[in-house]
């Protein structure tokens, strides 16, 4: 049975502004774009949500239900730093650590030989660790498996520590809505419910025929995560060598053409970047997106052929994903990781 942790930071940009200025910490506080710009909220802190104000929420809209919220235009480059502190905390408990953002990682810690191999503890050593270390709180969940660690991270927040074991895991997932099982979002939560289906139990009465018929490959998905079972593995990611060319737009691009007019100037710059130098073999295309709400997405493909069609196409499906105004686009390659060449033989 596998040990995994999810560590995730409470409202971490805000928690960083409050942290270099303690004079924020009682106020109602956002990180985010400002009102008269048409920006959003990226992130608040606990006195801003209990006026209602939430992340992706417009600055203006935020405004209304908290007159007296302070919004702060966000420092990615303090909030990189921390965030690398707190990176590095997690690799000194186990290398098998795959980053989700600049606050979020998962941790298998199946191997850890420390803390007599106690989950409980090691979480509770990071908590300690982060606090001390960089003046964050964390909250942990630790778990048999991924989607029910990053539950149980997110159940006690903020400062929450909730460990599900092995035995415990058929009683926590009783007690779940659908909409909180990995990659059930607001559509599929809606579909379901037109089923008749709002919770866990629920689902699991549904036959495995019926939930591929109305949910293809999915259906599957639903099936297992309903009965607890995910076997997806902690993605140890490496540093990957790549070659980039991105632009932060002065103005949002507030369409899917503006922004596949933008990648064409982009793909032409990356061009003359590869042509520049002589590379190891490419091995991926990537694009990514950051849109207004400060989300960001990349979507990759293998591929050897930089060429514009295909991140054109790249572009379409990514920025599907939120459908929203663009303030950053990139396009990148990435190239076969030496490792890799003396697998293949080619060293
Ligand atoms: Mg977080």
């Amino acid at each position: 049975m596998k040990k995994i942790l999810h560590a995730d930071c409470d409202c971490f940009y805000a928690a960083v502004e409050m942290r270099d200025n303690p004079a924020l910490a009682d106020r109602p506080i956002a990180v985010g774009g400002r009102a008269d710009h048409r920006g959003v909220i990226a992130t608040c802190n606990y006195p801003a949500r209990a006026f209602g104000v939430r992340s992706a929420m417009p600055s203006a809209q935020a405004l209304k239900l908290c007159p007296e919220l302070e919004i702060i235009r966000p420092d990615f480059e303090r909030y990189r730093a921390v965030s690398a502190d707190i990176q590095a905390l997690f690799f000194e408990l186990t290398p098998k650590v795959e980053p989700l953002s600049l606050d979020e990682a998962y941790l298998d810690v199946s191997d850890v030989t420390r803390f007599q191999g106690s989950a409980t503890w090691m979480a509770r050593w990071l908590k300690e660790q982060a606090l001390s270390r960089t003046g964050i709180t964390l909250s942990v969940g630790a778990a048999p498996n991924k989607f029910l660690a990053k539950i149980a991270s997110d159940w006690d927040k903020p400062d929450g520590l909730r460990v599900i074991t092995p035995d415990e895991a058929d009683a926590f997932i009783d007690q779940l809505t659908v909409n909180k099982l990995h990659g059930v979002g607001p559509a599929t939560a809606a579909k379901l419910e037109r089923l008749g289906i709002r919770t866990c139990p629920e689902l699991r009465d549904v036959s495995l025929a019926r939930l591929l018929e109305n949910f293809g490959k999915f259906g599957q998905r639903l099936y297992e995560l309903s009965r607890g079972i995910d076997h997806r593995e902690v993605n140890i990611t490496r540093e990957r060598k790549s070659v980039s060319v991105e632009t932060t737009f002065d103005q949002d691009l507030p369409d899917l053409p503006a922004c596949q007019q933008a990648v064409t100037a982009l793909v032409v710059k990356l061009d003359e970047r590869l042509a520049r130098h002589e590379h190891p073999p490419l091995n991926k295309l990537f694009v990514k997106v950051r849109f207004n709400d400060f989300s960001i997405t990349t979507l990759e493909t293998s591929g050897v052929t930089p060429g514009l069609e295909i991140y054109q196409h790249l572009l379409d499906e990514a920025w599907h994903r939120r459908a929203r105004p663009v303030r950053l686009l990139g396009v990148g390659v990435r190239l076969t990781p030496p490792d890799d060449l003396k697998q293949l033989g080619l060293f």
